[in-house]
Parts: C-alpha cells; structure tokens; sequence
C-alpha cells in the first residue's frame, strides 16, 4: 500500500511552488490507491506561527489538497527512540558554524574535528558512510551524488532543537510513509536522508522531485512574492481553477482546472523538471 503525505511547514503561506509538490504528492498517491495522510512539520517551534499554520490549512481546503488522515505534528512527537537507534553512528560536534563551513576535504564532514574525540555536549552529528550513493528519481531518473558533500548531518542542534532531518526521516519511518513527494531543492539532498532511513532499519521510500517554483527575479518564493502566495490570488478574486491551470501544466498536465481532472492523466515522469520562473 502506498502512503504518500502532505508535509507543510507553518512558517510561511502556501505559495505556488508548495501547491505544485502538494498537488503531485495528491496525484502521486491518489494514483496508486494509495493513502494520504497530512503532517505539520513544526519541529523548528522557533519559526512555526499558529496563524500561519491555519492559513495553510484553509488555502489547502480551498485548492482541494485533502489528506485521509493528519498524523502527530512534530512539536508532539518524542525523538528520542530514533536517536536510540541511530546512536552507533552519532557524535557530539563542537564547531561553531563558522568552523562548520571551513572548506574540508571533500566529503571529510566533520571528521578530524569532533568526530573522535568524545565530546559530551554540543550538536549531534550523524556520520555519514564514505562513497557516492545512487538512487532513482521518478520524475528525474537515475540520481548518483556524494552525500559527503554536505557534511555529516546535525540531527539535534547545540541548544537541543531536533533538526528538520531527523525529524522528517523519524517521523516518515513512524508513519509508514513510502511515497517522500517534495521540491527539487531537496533532490541532492536525498541521499543523505536515504542513510538515515537505513540507518533507522526501515526501506527507503519511492522518491519524486517536483519542479521548483521560483519569483520573477529569479529567487525561491517567499514572503516578498506577495502575489505567488495562494491567499493573495484568492483575495484578488482567483478560483481553484485558475490556480490550477497555471500549476498543473508544470506537472505535465497542461489544460486541466481540478486535481480531479489531472487524475487521470498524472505520469510521475511527464512535465518539465524546473525550475519554472514566473512572469512578471
Ligand atoms: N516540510 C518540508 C517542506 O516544507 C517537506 C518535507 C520533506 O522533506 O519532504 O519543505
């Protein structure tokens, strides 16, 4: 059985980009026959806003992106079994962020600094395994990266906040989730999070990474694209429809206004693989 999910951050409105990974998170699982289930990724308690949180969920009604379920958000859950689990290949890391972002040796993460040395407090750190990693993207296909290049992962920062990775690997383990649907800002990233599903013991997840939405000028949405956001088309008179027949052409399905009608024409690898940028 396929369990895609919906997995908004409260920390901004929904913009174009998150309806187009949301609308091929609900074609990509409705699809198969598969559930849906809704997560609020709320983890950073720092960034999340209660007000946001409910504009997310009303624009989400409006367009249609229902779920069958909403699971525990994060600022509920307990994080501690997974870091149980994970512990032979945890450390503590004591390097500034400045020292974090020194160039290493390619893939060295923190190595020669804290990794060996036994540290009893500070960030916790997942060591990564050494070598490029391979995995299969279902709209952009074959995928080979080096997950070193990023670094061995924080799992919980300095001040104890768990961090987005282990969180949303946690979690999608915990719900069962086998269909991770997102932006492609992600898609490199991937094969860190696949050493964590690993590492957990769990199978990793059918992956598919949704084109990113970028402003006119070139950068990722956020609050400064005022009229990118759901809310602003709704307020100037927009209807479902019309948010969808500028978003679905991006998944591949041009000339379709409900997610109902794209159904039957979703294919997971069909439509450009982004970024789109929107017009002035
Ligand atoms: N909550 C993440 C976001 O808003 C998506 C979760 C994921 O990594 O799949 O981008």
């Amino acid at each position: 059985m396929i369990v895609g999910r919906l997995a908004p951050t409260p920390s901004g409105r929904l913009h174009l980009g998150n309806v187009c990974a949301f609308a091929a998170a609900w074609l990509s699982a409705r699809a198969d026959g598969g559930r849906l289930l809704l997560r609020i990724e709320d983890v950073d308690v720092t960034r999340a806003r209660p007000e946001v949180e409910q504009s997310l969920r009303d624009d989400l009604a409006w367009l249609g992106l229902t779920a069958d379920e909403e699971v525990a958000r994060q600022s509920s859950r307990d994080y501690a079994p997974a870091l149980a689990r994970l512990a032979p290949r945890l450390y503590r890391c004591q390097c500034t962020r400045a020292m974090r972002e020194q160039p290493l040796p390619a893939g060295a993460g923190c190595q020669g600094h804290c990794v060996d040395r036994g540290h009893t407090d500070g960030a916790i750190r997942f060591r990564l395994d050494a070598g490029p990693m391979t995995f299969v993207d279902r709209r952009w296909g074959p995928q080979r990266t080096d997950p070193r290049t990023f670094g061995d992962p924080i799992l919980v920062r300095r001040d104890g906040l768990v961090s987005y990775n282990l969180a949303v690997v946690a979690d999608d383990v915990a719900d069962g989730v086998t269909d991770v649907v997102r932006g492609s800002d992600l898609l490199e990233y991937t094969a860190v999070q696949i050493q964590l599903w690993q590492a957990l013991g769990a199978p990793p997840p059918r992956w598919l990474h949704a084109p990113l939405v970028l402003g006119a000028d070139g950068k990722k949405l956020s609050k400064s694209h005022g009229s990118a956001h759901v809310g602003a088309m709704r307020d100037a008179g927009a209807t479902p429809a019309d948010v969808w027949r500028v978003v679905l052409p991006w998944l591949g399905i041009p000339g379709a206004s409900s997610l109902a009608e794209a159904l039957p024409r979703w294919d997971p690898a069909a439509g450009p693989r982004g970024p789109i940028t929107l017009p002035r």
